[in-house]
């Protein structure tokens, strides 16, 4: 969709058809697509809301972030399908269909965004629910969110929980889980969320007005290196592994897409920086062999200054902001992970 708008909005389907196969029966309200703006996009009217404060917890330990000049938006998936739907339907050069059985693809270009996910089960996913309270007082403040707070049951995964406070009685708070999906036990999340507004946020008086479930895979799924076909979104690669954040990734790619659409067969593949792969990587081996040490892990990566951690996480550090994230990691862990055989 960000890239069919992103075609539409240069005039790039002008000579040119596009035809959009999906599934789904309707576009509602799905999903709640969150980031800290390192760039400009197309969606600035679907942000629900953004911050400029952000906080991460431990057991014991807090600590308060500025992110001033980086805010943290909230797009709101439902105004970010309405957007594009109502800006699509009027170029009679798109057509939606619902299976590819409707339309001749011998000489078309796909762009694919059904991701080929090989065997799934044994692989590390960022598996979550979401859902959205209203109180009757005014409990949050919604001036800071809470990135991560790990100071919840962990049963030897990663886990966490998130808050965005859009209003002082309106929240979005998910249970998240860093872990192999196969892993059913994990999978409570009703009750995992019940617990926490409870016994953390103390909040016995309030209804839930939306909810969201999703799993990102912390892999990249198989890509085929068709000339006909390029692979976009989760399924192209998209997904920053250690964070899950795919977002703006997608945005920058359908940029990149829209910049060289006339060669585009020729055009070299567009790909998240292979520094940040490889970093990634030995980050989430870590992971996968010491998972009772991330919590501390991810909260040392705090001791950045915000602006280089968020640089990082988004992909527009420096190296010198690279390796001012890498200080502040165990060292002797990683090398000794890094050179470990994978289990
Ligand atoms: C609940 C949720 C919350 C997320 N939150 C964030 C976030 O806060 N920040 C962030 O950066 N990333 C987030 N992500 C990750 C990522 O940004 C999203 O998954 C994003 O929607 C990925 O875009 P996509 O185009 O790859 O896939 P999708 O948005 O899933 O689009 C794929 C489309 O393909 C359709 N489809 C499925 N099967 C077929 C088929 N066989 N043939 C044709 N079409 C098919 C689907 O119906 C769907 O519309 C989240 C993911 C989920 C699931």
């Amino acid at each position: 969709m960000s890239l069919a708008y992103e075609l539409d909005l240069h005039n790039k389907l002008k000579d040119a058809t596009l035809a959009i196969i999906e599934p789904r029966l309707e576009y509602k309200r799905d999903k709640t697509w969150s980031y800290w703006k390192t760039i400009d996009h197309n969606f600035q009217d679907c942000v629900q809301k953004s911050w400029n404060n952000f906080s991460i917890n431990i057991p014991g330990k807090t600590k308060f972030l500025e992110c001033n000049g980086l805010p943290y938006e909230a797009i709101d998936s439902g105004l970010f399908y309405e957007k594009i739907n109502t800006r699509l339907k009027k170029n009679k050069n798109i057509s939606f269909y619902k299976n590819t059985n409707e339309i001749d693809l011998n000489s078309a270009f796909i762009f694919n965004s059904v991701p080929l996910l090989d065997s799934k089960e044994d692989k590390l996913w960022q598996h979550f629910k979401g859902i959205e309270i209203e109180t009757k007082k005014n409990v949050f403040d919604d001036e800071i969110f809470n990135l991560m707070d790990f100071d919840c049951d962990q049963r030897d995964s990663v886990h966490f929980f998130y808050t965005l406070p859009y209003t002082k009685n309106k929240a979005l708070i998910e249970t998240t889980w860093l872990s192999k999906i196969k892993n059913d036990s994990l999978k409570d999340y009703d009750e995992q969320l019940k617990n926490y507004i409870r016994n953390h946020l103390n909040i016995r008086d309030y209804k839930v007005t939306y909810s969201e479930v999703g799993a990102i895979p912390l892999f990249h799924p198989t890509i085929s290196n068709e000339r006909n076909k390029m692979n976009i979104g989760t399924a192209g690669g998209m997904t920053r592994l250690s964070t899950g954040y795919t977002f703006l990734n997608i945005q920058e790619h359908s940029k990149y897409i829209r910049k060289n659409i006339h060669t585009i067969k020729e055009s070299k593949r567009y790909e998240i920086n292979k520094k940040y792969k490889f970093l990634d990587k030995i980050f989430l081996k870590v992971l996968n062999y010491h998972p009772e040490k991330m919590a501390n892990i991810f909260f040392d990566m705090f001791n950045n200054s915000p602006e280089t951690i968020i640089k990082f996480l988004s992909n527009k550090s420096t190296l010198l902001q690279d390796l001012f994230i890498i200080l502040k990691m165990p060292k002797w862990l990683f090398i000794k992970i890094f050179f470990k055989n994978d289990k």
